[in-house]
């Protein structure tokens, strides 16, 4: 079974998340659906009204963001991210899932 429990395992981890970065990523975490929360700020025209009332970032038919540069695979709003992009971390937990997923 390929998981990552137990302390051999814990070694391969190891050697996984220290060789993930996002400039090896194909930005694979900017498919997912970000919702807003009360203090950000991002670009109205960036994000859409979710079916159940709240406010997420808009995705294009590609499946990426709407704030996701194409070629450079950068986000444009960096500055104004919302606070669930800024705590996403690189390396560890769904980044894991999501680097190897594209
Ligand atoms: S999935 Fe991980 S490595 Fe890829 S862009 Fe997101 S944080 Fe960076
Ligand atoms: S706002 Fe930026 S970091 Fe967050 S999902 Fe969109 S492109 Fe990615």
């Amino acid at each position: 079974m390929d998981s990552f429990g137990g302390a051999v395992n814990n070694e391969k981890h190891l050697k996984m998340s220290t060789a993930i970065t996002c400039s090896a990523c194909a930005a694979s975490c900017c498919q997912l659906e970000v919702l807003l929360m009360g203090d950000d700020d991002v670009p109205r025209y960036l994000t859409r009204e979710d079916r159940w009332g709240g406010t997420v970032m808009r995705r294009l038919d590609d499946g990426w963001c709407a704030a996701l540069d194409r070629e450079t695979r950068l986000c444009t709003i960096y500055q104004r991210r919302p606070g669930v992009c800024r705590d996403y971390e690189m390396g560890v937990g769904d980044c894991l899932v999501e680097f190897v997923r594209l």
